[in-house]
């Protein structure tokens, strides 16, 4: 069921059920994050590996101090500049937070994310909220209430419409556990714009991704499409299969050679930020092209390019 008013989502939230919530990066799947049994559910229903940490979102740092979660100085520079925003904080967790959502770890992962409803959803909750992207684990993540509704709707309390992710990828996740910023997750927030504030490099190593030789077989198939999907055209593409067959998503251009109503054009003016913003909507719809591939353009490896490439490459793993 989609709901627009956010007291709605806030009665559902107290009584332990789950509620999709739009944000500026995906449409997050949100339980109680002190309620350990709303939080089995989100695992249950996404079909989440219990091992995969949860983020826990609220609407500000001093309530996130209050449930004794502090960022070290670095992180709140980074805060400063981009939060509410697409960035993730990874950080010493507190006896507040269970156990469940930190996946045992002694870390845990905060977000304010950058929304004006789920802002107003936040302040009036006593709680933060734990929140996946809200899709079946592995698949395409959602950029619509729609989206949502149409894969979960059946299965949860409901979905508060926010409109379409106006980010459209998920958040950055960087880790100051360590002495270095280390980045784990390629995402709405670009690796250059991170580094700028923080006046020092992000340790990289730990990203596990095709630019990585290190980690060749460890690309985890994630955001995959129920077509198969490949980066780039080989030359011997057009005799395997028939125009009609192929479904193309590309950064400005069309091809030539391929159907018109199967191609997906993220950004004709060139923007990358407006790419990235169509990406999982372009591959949802792609899907549902009557074709037996999906083609992707490979996009320029830099700024969310990058977080681009790393979503394909995850798709495109068989
Ligand atoms: P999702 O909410 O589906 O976008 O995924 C959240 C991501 O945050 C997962 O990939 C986790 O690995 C990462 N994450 C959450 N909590 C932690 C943590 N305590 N330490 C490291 N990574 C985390
Ligand atoms: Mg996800």
């Amino acid at each position: 069921m989609i709901i627009h008013d956010y007291h709605n989502a806030a009665a559902l939230l107290n009584q332990g059920q789950l509620v999709a919530i739009p944000t500026e990066t995906v449409y997050g799947l949100a339980a109680n994050g002190f309620d350990g049994n709303a939080i089995a559910q989100i695992y249950e229903v996404k079909n989440r590996p219990q091992f995969n940490p949860l983020i826990l979102h609220s609407n500000s740092l001093e309530r996130f101090k209050a449930w004794g979660i502090e960022l070290p100085a670095a992180a709140l520079k980074l805060a400063a500049a981009f939060s509410p925003g697409p960035i993730t904080f990874v950080v010493p967790k507190s006896n507040w937070v269970p156990d469940i959502v930190t996946a045992g770890q002694s870390s845990v992962a905060i977000r304010i994310p950058n929304h004006a409803l789920t802002l107003q959803l936040l302040s009036s909750l006593d709680f933060p909220l734990a929140a996946p992207s809200a899709n079946l684990s592995g698949t395409v993540s959602p950029t619509t209430a729609q989206h949502v509704e149409e894969q979960l709707g059946e299965q949860i309390g409901a979905v508060l419409e926010g409109g379409e992710c106006k980010i459209g990828l998920e958040s950055s996740i960087v880790s100051f556990v360590n002495e270095q910023p280390q980045l784990l997750r390629l995402g709405g927030l670009s690796i250059e714009a991170i580094e700028n504030v923080l006046g020092q490099k992000l340790d990289l190593s730990k990203l596990i991704n095709n630019e990585n030789p290190e980690a060749p077989g460890m690309l985890s198939k994630h955001y995959a499409p129920s077509i198969p999907l490949r980066i780039g055209i080989p030359a011997d593409f057009y005799s395997t299969y028939a125009k009609s067959e192929i479904a193309f998503i590309g950064f400005q251009n069309a091809q030539a050679d391929l159907l018109p109503q199967n191609q997906f054009i993220l950004s004709p003016e060139g923007s990358i930020e407006e790419a990235a913003q169509k990406l999982f909507a372009a591959l949802k719809m792609a899907e549902k092209c009557q074709v037996k591939i999906i083609v992707a353009e490979s996009f320029p490896n830099q700024h969310l390019g990058r977080a681009i490439n790393d979503r394909l490459s995850r798709a495109a793993k068989n």
